[in-house]
């Protein structure tokens, strides 16, 4: 039994100072990091950062953004070099749609374009995918349903869902997974999602360095506050959600 959080940057500059130093204390604590990636090359970057860690998996992803950059020729190299190395990952992220940063519709049809191949993807190497869904969110729930319905493929995590409160039934009849970030334990949109899922569809994830509610840099070090709030809402021993998280991510990432 670990903990584990899947969804981190793990990367990022924010920890040039300390990694090593974090990266034992991770492993001393039990904590499975997924250090979701944004692009190529940041994937084949961050997999040189992290070799020979067995406690932290690297994942590779295709940011929305990023997605509107590179070209086809990129795309499709990318999705080759990782139809070759299936066995360097356990899942695909952070893959997704994101209509807050980006207002142009065509780049929206580039971004659900890729996004689309990526899934594709996933479901033929039977790879979970974990998914940003920002101010997009009912047209990523479509296109999953799209998916679901078609292939029966439900290894989907949504990560950080800001969507609104009525599509929270669409992702139980899903039976997919939302991730619940840091900041349940103070934004009430997060604990309303922890009341609403039952507990098979709950994964947990820091988004660090990002989304600490103290507003310092965040870190997988602090997965196990998530696990404390959870159980508080569901009325469960703490150390019940942490075997029924382990085995959803078990599931997850079968
Ligand atoms: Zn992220």
């Amino acid at each position: 039994m670990a903990y584990v959080d899947v969804h981190a940057h793990l990367d990022f500059e924010n920890f040039n100072q300390d990694r090593d130093q974090l990266i034992k204390k991770l492993k001393e604590s039990n904590i499975i990091t997924l250090t979701n990636t944004l692009n190529p090359k940041n994937y084949q970057d961050t997999c040189r950062m992290f070799h020979s860690q067995s406690h932290i998996h690297v994942c590779p992803g295709l940011y929305p953004q990023d997605a509107e950059k590179i070209t086809d020729q990129e795309f499709n190299d990318y999705i080759s070099y990782l139809r070759e190395h299936a066995d360097d990952f356990v899942a695909i992220g952070e893959v997704g749609l994101d209509r807050y940063n980006t207002e142009d519709p065509k780049l929206w049809e580039l971004q659900e374009q890729r996004f689309k191949a990526l899934i594709e993807l996933g479901i033929e190497l039977d790879k979970p995918l974990i998914m940003h869904t920002r101010k997009a969110e009912e047209r990523v729930i479509e296109i999953l349903e799209h998916y679901v319905q078609e292939t029966g493929f439900k290894k989907f995590d949504l990560h950080c869902f800001s969507g609104k409160k009525k599509l929270i039934p669409r992702i139980k009849a899903l039976g997919i997974y939302c991730s619940i970030p840091l900041i349940v334990l103070n934004t009430q949109s997060f604990q309303i999602l922890v009341e609403e899922l039952p507990m098979r569809q709950l994964l947990v994830e820091t988004d660090s360095p990002f989304l600490n509610p103290s507003k310092e840099r965040n870190s997988p070090l602090n997965i196990p506050q998530i696990y404390a709030k959870i159980a508080e809402i569901k009325g469960l021993d703490v150390k019940e959600v942490e075997h029924m998280v382990y085995r959803n991510f078990q599931k997850f990432t079968l």
